[in-house]
């Protein structure tokens, strides 16, 4: 495919939807360049998993080219499964039943997933760039400009670069995202030992969230098998790219209040796996054990934040994707699948304006203006949901651990 360089796209930020969008035009042979604030591609281990739900799925399939999304398929986990809640002692409360249509959703690997995205995007992706500002680069176009001084021009600009974002002040100014009260300490561990699943029969495809008989505390957790060993589906789709080890393993998350987080702490791999280590305490001896055979360097922490609606888009060519608007907390999984709807849409917006002459500013407030209705439905949804499993309310708390779980069976015996 030949590329047009008459008109420009510069992306801020390598993640999901950096990554989707830049795939997608890469197809239309529209000349795009992503600018990645990290000095390399896999600097950061990122070791968890997330579930692509149909509109993660298909926007990764209407961007991808074949054999890349055939790849995300083949690695990624068997569809289904379930969301159990329990209590701290995996004693069931209620189960949600995911199960949709056949590959209506799909569990990845998300360092496998950036590979995938990165794939046939050599030549394109610039680290060690970070975004600072958008100035005017005259009648026809932008300069994305970056902190070591530099500038890109470019036809549009997208600010891609996530939660902190650095452009958000200047392209979205009134829409900063609020705190929550919530935190995770994320980590990762081994799904075998000595040959064996560590996760028993019973919740092999579940996800878990066990409640703590303290509010504002519970321990998530479920497993991530990889479907085709990445080494070998990459040799086959993708030769050349870099595949991930295929290792099975456990993802987990302590979900705690802020103020039960010192901010010494913070900034420690080790200081957050013993507060975890220390708050498990109280659980079921299974989630004990996964939080103290953790992989200590894939600890991640996450200060669960909700994103503001945008009022005011002030440059016109330019507009953002992803966490950097729409932020939410991790409950629903929706915030990468939101990610990668909003990359396939602005892509679709953009080619078509190509395609037929419509002016590029208006291709982009058509992308905004369906954007944010969905978008900040799910951040709604999911900040609903974040506040009734570890809100305070008595009530629905006493219903979760102690109503609940007594008319249900033990799902896992604590021997
Ligand atoms: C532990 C965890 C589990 C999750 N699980 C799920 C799940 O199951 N399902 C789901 O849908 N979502 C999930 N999410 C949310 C999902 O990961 C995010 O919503 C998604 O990554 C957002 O994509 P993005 O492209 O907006 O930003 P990101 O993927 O965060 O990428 C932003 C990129 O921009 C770069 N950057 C930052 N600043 C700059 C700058 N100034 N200049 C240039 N580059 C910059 C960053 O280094 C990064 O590479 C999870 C999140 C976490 C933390």
């Amino acid at each position: 495919m030949s590329v047009s360089t008459d008109f420009s796209v510069a992306i801020a930020g390598a993640g999901l939807s950096g990554l989707c969008l830049a795939q997608y035009l890469m197809r239309a042979g529209i000349d795009v360049h992503v600018y990645e604030r990290d000095p390399g591609p896999f600097v950061r281990r990122q070791g968890y998993r997330i579930i692509l739900n149909r509109y993660g799925l298909e926007a990764l399939r209407e961007s991808l080219p074949r054999p890349l999304y055939r790849l995300a398929l083949t690695t990624g986990d068997e569809p289904g499964g379930h969301l159990r809640f329990t209590d701290s002692r995996l004693r069931d409360a209620f189960t949600i039943n995911l199960k949709e249509e056949p590959q209506a959703t799909r569990q990845v690997d998300r360092l496998t997933l950036r590979s995938i995205l990165q794939s046939g995007l050599d030549g394109h992706i610039h680290y060690g760039k970070a975004a600072v500002a958008v100035d005017d680069g005259g009648p026809t176009g932008l300069r994305l400009r970056f902190s070591d001084g530099g500038a890109a021009p470019a036809t549009v600009v997208v600010g891609a670069d996530g939660v902190g974002s650095a452009l958000r002040t200047q392209l979205m100014p009134d829409a900063e995202p609020t705190s929550t009260p919530m935190v995770g300490i994320y980590g990762r561990s081994p799904l075998r030992r000595d040959g064996e699943s560590v996760i028993p029969d019973a919740l092999r495809t579940s996800g878990v969230l066990a409640i703590a008989d303290r509010p504002g505390r519970a321990f998530f957790f479920t497993s991530m098998r990889f479907g085709e060993s990445p080494r070998e589906a990459f040799a086959r789709l993708a030769p050349g790219s870099y595949a991930p080890t295929g290792d099975d393993y456990v993802m987990w998350a302590m979900l705690l209040r802020q103020e039960e987080l010192p901010i010494e702490v913070r900034g420690s791999l080790l200081a957050l796996w013993k507060r975890a280590a220390v708050m498990s305490t109280d659980f079921h001896p299974l989630i004990r054990r996964l939080v103290d055979t953790a992989e200590l360097d894939a600890t991640v922490l996450n200060l669960f934040a909700t994103g503001q609606r945008p009022h005011r888009w002030p440059v016109p060519r330019a507009t953002m994707m992803g966490d950097a608007v729409h932020v939410m907390p991790p409950f629903g999984a929706h915030g990468g699948n939101t990610a990668l709807r909003d990359a396939a849409l602005l892509g679709r917006r953009l080619v078509e304006a190509r395609a037929n002459g419509t002016p590029v500013e208006e291709a982009i407030a058509s992308y905004q203006a369906e954007m944010v209705p969905y978008a900040f439905h799910a951040v709604d949804t999911a900040a609903k949901l974040m506040r009734r499993l570890t809100g305070g309310a008595a009530a629905p708390h006493w219903v979760l651990t102690r109503v609940l779980p007594r008319l249900h069976r033990v799902t896992v015996p604590e021997a």
